[in-house]
């Protein structure tokens, strides 16, 4: 569902992306992914999305909503993996590949972690708070029983370029 543009944010000057059907390599699903930060944007939201893939199909897609629920822990990643997990009726997402447009932080980092995604695939690196490599690496902790593959880059220039120009934007918005 699109939503009407909230006045406290500045409208999205990107457009979605529509790749291909018959290829679904790891761009496919990064650029849903990208779909979703896109609709966070014009309903308000810092631009991220997610969505989690199982044998081919989307069994997850959801975009950041902190502000829209005024909960901190409505990360597109989180919401996500909800979603996922009702779909197969089971926590454990074994098997499951996610993909965000960012770096997770240390909540979502750990979500994946603890739902057993096999493989986060995320745009680009967060210095500050990204725990899978940026920051720190959560995935790599010794104890930790559940191995985890984390591929960072794909489709990074987009989504980094949606995610500074939503800040950027927003700056000179505020000044006026
Ligand atoms: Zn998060």
């Amino acid at each position: 569902m699109e939503s009407t543009q909230p006045k406290s944010v500045p409208p999205c000057p990107f457009t979605k992306l529509y790749p291909s059907q018959l290829i679904r390599d790891e761009a496919f699903f990064m650029k849903l992914a990208y779909n979703q930060a896109i609709d966070a944007w014009k309903a308000g939201e810092v631009p991220i999305g997610a969505v989690i893939e199982y044998e081919g199909q989307i069994i997850g897609a959801d975009h950041n909503r902190v502000e829209s629920t005024q909960d901190p822990t409505a990360h597109a990643e989180i919401l996500a993996i909800t979603q996922a997990a009702r779909h197969r009726g089971d926590w454990r997402l074994n098997g499951a590949r996610l993909f965000v447009t960012k770096e997770p932080c240390p909540m979502c980092s750990g979500a994946t972690a603890m739902a057993r995604i096999s493989h986060v695939y995320y745009a680009h690196t967060d210095p500050k708070m990204g725990c899978l490599g940026g920051a720190s690496s959560i995935h790599q902790l010794p104890q930790l029983n559940h191995h985890m593959e984390v591929t960072s880059g794909v489709l990074e220039e987009e989504c980094r370029e949606l995610l500074q120009a939503f800040f950027a934007l927003k700056r000179i918005e505020s000044k006026r």
